[in-house]
């Protein structure tokens, strides 16, 4: 069998949504469970409404209306008949997020998150598995929430591995016999039944434990771009598909934050050596990048571009080295504050990283830092790491550029950035 993801911007509009009907047609892969996340920006919308409704500012109630809008303009689109059962069908599936916008936010933010933005994945599949299924291609809906089992850390769920793989192993080998098997990417539930996320973009994720519990043959993910590119096109003018890449090489580029991937994907399905293929559902004639093993080292040097880092130096208020008891402070306040270290750095009296800015995490990490060290920090920097680095690349990065940070380890170059002037 054979897991397809189809990602938000494959299925923006009415118009995405035939395009995957069409893709079905033009694969036909067998045996098929697919995976797919939120229409377009409706994770964003529903993040902007469950802000609206914790901070009570009033905008909750037309930011839903947003949300419905956008989706009744699709359903209008695919099923003309208005009285069509999949209208009722998203009404209801509406009605979980009016029931808690009903009562004043009790809740802590992070549960409420989960139960509200878990819904747009479960309209979108409803969306789309009625769809598919009035145009004859029998499928059938599947809640995932039923099937990933997670802890209850909201919005960054841990999966709990081997209860997942029972519930899977359970019901879907039988299930896809009967025909094609459509369910929710990013979302699962606790041992109380109370929905989760596991992490933005998680829906690749999802992909990734499904076929791992079932043994896939191969997980496509279906992308507005040709494949795995050596560079985001986002900031690079030239950029090269990169045809086939090792699980290591994925694996390091995603963990330096190159986004064509979520970084959870890649480990589960090497370890039961499942091919995963990018392909682009604009070009779905055309092959894309297939990860596997693979010994090679990548053809050409691979960039990866943050912008809007902060660099933190921290430095011990009585000059004393910066040893292992510094350090694990150090890390347990980051970890307190939940900010993630792109890059660090370590040298006899200090510790340097670079985060991503975040207006309201910084300064309070900042400040709790300063209770035991001298911190110096700069915003508005790039970070910059290289795969397969050479001098000349890392000279093409430097044009009007000067060097805060930089570290260099087997094939990975990172350097911080200061724009000159
Ligand atoms: N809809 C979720 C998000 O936008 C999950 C995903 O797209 O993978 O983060
Ligand atoms: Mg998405």
């Amino acid at each position: 069998m054979q897991v397809y993801k189809f990602g938000g911007a494959s299925v923006k509009d009415a118009e995405g949504v035939r395009n995957l009907a069409r893709i079905l047609k033009l694969n036909q892969p067998g045996q098929l469970l697919i995976v797919i996340s939120a229409m377009g920006k409706t994770t964003n919308l529903l993040e902007a409404l469950c802000n609206a409704y914790f901070s009570e500012n009033g905008e909750a109630t037309t930011l839903l209306q947003q949300a419905k809008d956008y989706h009744e303009h699709i359903l209008h689109e695919l099923f003309p008949d208005h009285k069509h059962p999949v209208y009722d069908l998203i009404a209801n599936t509406f009605v979980e997020i009016e029931w808690i916008l009903e009562e004043e936010p009790q809740d802590e933010f992070d549960y409420l998150y989960d139960q509200i933005v878990s819904v747009g994945e479960l309209l979108s599949t409803r969306i789309v598995s009625t769809y598919l299924n009035s145009l004859g291609y029998i499928n059938q809906w599947l809640d995932a929430r039923n099937y990933i089992s997670t802890d209850n850390n909201y919005r960054d769920a841990k999966v709990d591995w081997p209860k997942t793989e029972n519930n899977i192993q359970a019901d879907l080998p039988s299930m896809l016999t009967e025909s094609t098997v459509i369910t929710q990417g990013f979302i699962g539930s606790t041992s109380e039944n109370f929905t989760t996320t596991l992490g933005r973009e998680g829906s690749d994720f999802t992909a990734a434990i499904f076929a791992s519990c079932l043994n896939a043959e191969a997980v496509t993910i279906w992308k507005d771009v040709p494949g795995v590119l050596n560079a985001d096109p986002k900031w690079f003018d030239q950029t090269e598909l990169i045809k086939e890449l090792s699980y290591l090489d994925a694996i390091e580029l995603t963990y330096y934050g190159a986004t064509v991937i979520h970084p959870k994907t890649i480990k589960p399905l090497q370890n039961k050596n499942i091919p995963l293929i990018v392909r682009s559902f604009l070009k779905p004639e055309t092959i894309g990048t297939v990860v596997h093993q693979n010994q090679g080292t990548l053809p050409i040097p691979s960039f990866i571009f943050k912008v809007n880092q902060v660099h933190i130096a921290i430095l011990p208020k009585d000059f004393s080295f910066i040893v292992e008891d510094n350090l694990s402070h150090i890390f347990t306040l980051f970890h307190q504050h939940k900010v993630k270290i792109n890059m660090m750095h370590n040298s006899a009296v200090s510790f340097s990283v670079s985060v991503d800015d975040d207006e309201t995490k910084i300064p309070l990490l900042v400040t709790s830092l300063k209770e035991r060290y001298d911190v110096s920090v700069e915003a508005g920097l790039e970070l910059v790491t290289i795969r397969y680095y050479n001098q000349e690349t890392i000279n093409r990065v430097l044009i009007h550029k000067e060097i805060v940070l930089e570290v260099k380890n087997g094939y990975t170059c990172q350097m911080l950035i200061r724009t000159i002037g």
